[in-house]
């Protein structure tokens, strides 16, 4: 049976924030709920990419990311699923003990290749491909966090088959693939917030478009960023974003990382209380999954909430 045959049906969750009795409805989907190994938008954005290999009788595949990535992560899993020789190349140096993320990769037998931060950012040149393709031959190129063209495709799906009404969606932002996919899929209806975790996203509503455009020939507005919650750049972390995911799982009973969804529900909570979204709307929420790096997080922050920021 293909995971992929059918989109996993997953709970639409109404939503509690802490100390804050708010106006508006907010519903969580809970897509970290797709899969364990596959969680939240790394289904999706990997479902028509695995399709394309199989079609295409390509069986060797590679892909990029940091050494906690969600998407390595899923990556290496449907590698292993579906019987493709995975290559990882990952941003920096190897280091002992190994992370609990690139653990599971390699025990799913992905093949890690560790390039410095400087040739990372090189990996989609031609150059950088000329030589992957000197040493393993022919591969599909998967790039960092998964988005292409076929990566979008997946994305559209995100929002079928909800039954609730909801006026806007809110979700978490790393390349920017999710969110054109769930934008193209609304074809400029209801409206989106987007909530970058980076520091510096200030590219990434250009990022968007453009990747809506590749999948829609279209242009929609009913977007914007919310720039304010990175706390302090990709996987940056503060105290009070460990105390706001703790209280919100006492609420709903719902794990958030403190990569992505984690800041996101932190940002929304933020934004509904300084008058954001009017009275009475609701917000739909998406739960992007990315659990794993729970543990990642603890493997770097060695357990020390000294060290949270
Ligand atoms: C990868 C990831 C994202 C970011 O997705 P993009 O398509 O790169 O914007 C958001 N949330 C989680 C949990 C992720 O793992």
């Amino acid at each position: 049976m293909n995971i992929f045959e059918n989109n996993p049906i997953v709970p639409i969750q109404k939503i509690t924030f802490p100390g804050n009795d708010i106006p508006v409805n907010v519903f969580m989907k809970r897509d970290d709920l797709t899969d364990i190994f596959i969680s939240g938008n790394k289904y999706y954005k990997l479902k028509y990419n695995v399709q394309y290999a199989l079609e295409n009788n390509i069986k060797r595949l590679i892909s990029f990311g940091g050494a906690y990535s969600n998407h390595i992560h899923a990556f290496s899993y449907v590698c292993r699923l579906f019987g493709f020789e995975g290559i990882g190349i990952i941003r920096g140096e190897l280091t002992y003990p190994i992370n609990p993320t690139l653990k599971f990769a390699s025990e799913n037998g992905m093949k890690i290749e560790y390039v410095s931060r400087s040739e990372y950012r090189l990996k989609h040149t031609d150059e950088f491909k000329s030589k992957l393709k000197e040493k393993y031959g022919e591969f599909l190129y998967v790039p960092e966090g998964g988005s292409n063209d076929l990566a979008i495709k997946g994305a559209v799906e995100i929002l079928d088959n909800i039954d609730i009404e909801y006026d806007y969606v809110a979700l978490a932002a790393g390349t920017g693939g999710t969110a054109a996919g769930v934008i193209s899929s609304l074809k400029g209806e209801k409206f989106v917030y987007v909530f970058p975790v980076l520091k510096g996203s200030e590219f990434l509503r250009g990022e968007i478009t453009n990747f809506v455009n590749l999948h829609s020939f279209a242009t929609y507005n009913n977007f914007d960023l919310i720039k304010d919650y990175h706390f302090g750049g990709y996987a940056k972390t503060k105290p009070e974003l460990f105390d706001f995911i703790d209280e919100f799982y006492n609420l709903n009973d719902i794990h958030l990382d403190p990569v992505y969804t984690g800041k996101m529900m932190f940002g929304l909570n933020e934004s509904i209380k300084s008058g954001l979204i009017p009275e009475g709307k609701t917000v739909l929420a998406i739960h992007t999954g990315g659990l794993q790096g729970i543990e990642g997080m603890k493997h770097r922050l060695g357990n020390q909430p000294e060290n949270y920021f």
